[in-house]
């Protein structure tokens, strides 16, 4: 029996970091204001979408009194695009009166601090930290990590918080950022969600989901309910 070496986050980094360079956030952004505003959008939206959407947003909100003064339904009607438009024009404003009220008006540095923002989650305080701050204090476990991670047997969780859970004990700190980044380009361009494009992919040898090994593919199980889109 052939002995194929089990996927490490190691070799993740080494060849994918190897062909790709990926910016530390696929957002748009100009401030971090702005970037807060881009991650509360993305929940269950694509990026693409919310890029799209960003321009337009960000000159009529330039700052967190823009949004904490905006009228709700003119609000959701700009945001309408997006989906889930009702609740998060609630979070928009909640959030940009809270960076009022407690934080002069900026976006705080810190896991604890961002958590306390109406409509952040770990996933978007991580997306911040790491963009904004430089700081890798989580991995933002979004849909293509999710199924890239299961996929190639990183994690076997089934849940988000598992999965950042397992991906960090594996990973030295100052890579969980790149970590984050390097797996959603590879199930945006290869380990796509409806099509895994395993005969041209650098890990099909060893790979336990691996079309060239096997039918298997590990991102599904029964009781695995993968993220859609991408949540908070
Ligand atoms: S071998 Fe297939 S399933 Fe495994 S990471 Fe590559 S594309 Fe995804």
């Amino acid at each position: 029996m052939t002995n194929i070496r089990r996927i490490t986050t190691d070799s993740v980094l080494q060849k994918l970091g190897a062909i790709h360079t990926p910016p530390r956030t696929f957002l748009h952004w100009d401030t971090p204001f702005h970037l807060l505003m881009a991650t509360i959008l993305s929940a269950q939206c694509t990026d693409k979408m919310v890029n799209r959407l960003s321009p337009k947003l960000f000159e009529k909100y330039r700052t967190p009194e823009d949004l904490a003064h905006a009228k709700i339904e003119e609000l959701q009607r700009d945001i309408h695009s997006c989906g889930h438009f009702r609740v998060k024009a609630k979070y928009l404003k909640s959030a940009s009166a809270m960076l009022l009220e407690k934080f002069v008006g900026e976006v705080p540095g810190t896991m604890e601090e961002l958590l306390m923002l109406p409509g952040v989650g770990r996933k978007t305080a991580a997306v911040i930290l790491y963009a904004v701050f430089k700081k890798n204090d989580g991995i933002a476990v979004d849909t293509h990590v999710f199924r890239v991670a299961r996929r190639l047997g990183l994690s076997k969780g089934k849940t988000q918080a598992r999965i950042e859970r397992d991906l960090m004990e594996q990973t030295p700190r100052a890579q969980w950022g790149r970590l984050h980044t390097l797996l959603i380009v590879h199930g945006r361009t290869i380990c796509t969600a409806r099509n895994r494009k395993c005969s041209t992919c650098m890990f099909r040898e060893e790979c336990p989901s691996s079309l060239v090994r096997s039918k298997k593919d590990l991102a599904h199980d029964a009781r695995t309910k993968i993220p859609r889109k991408t949540r908070r």
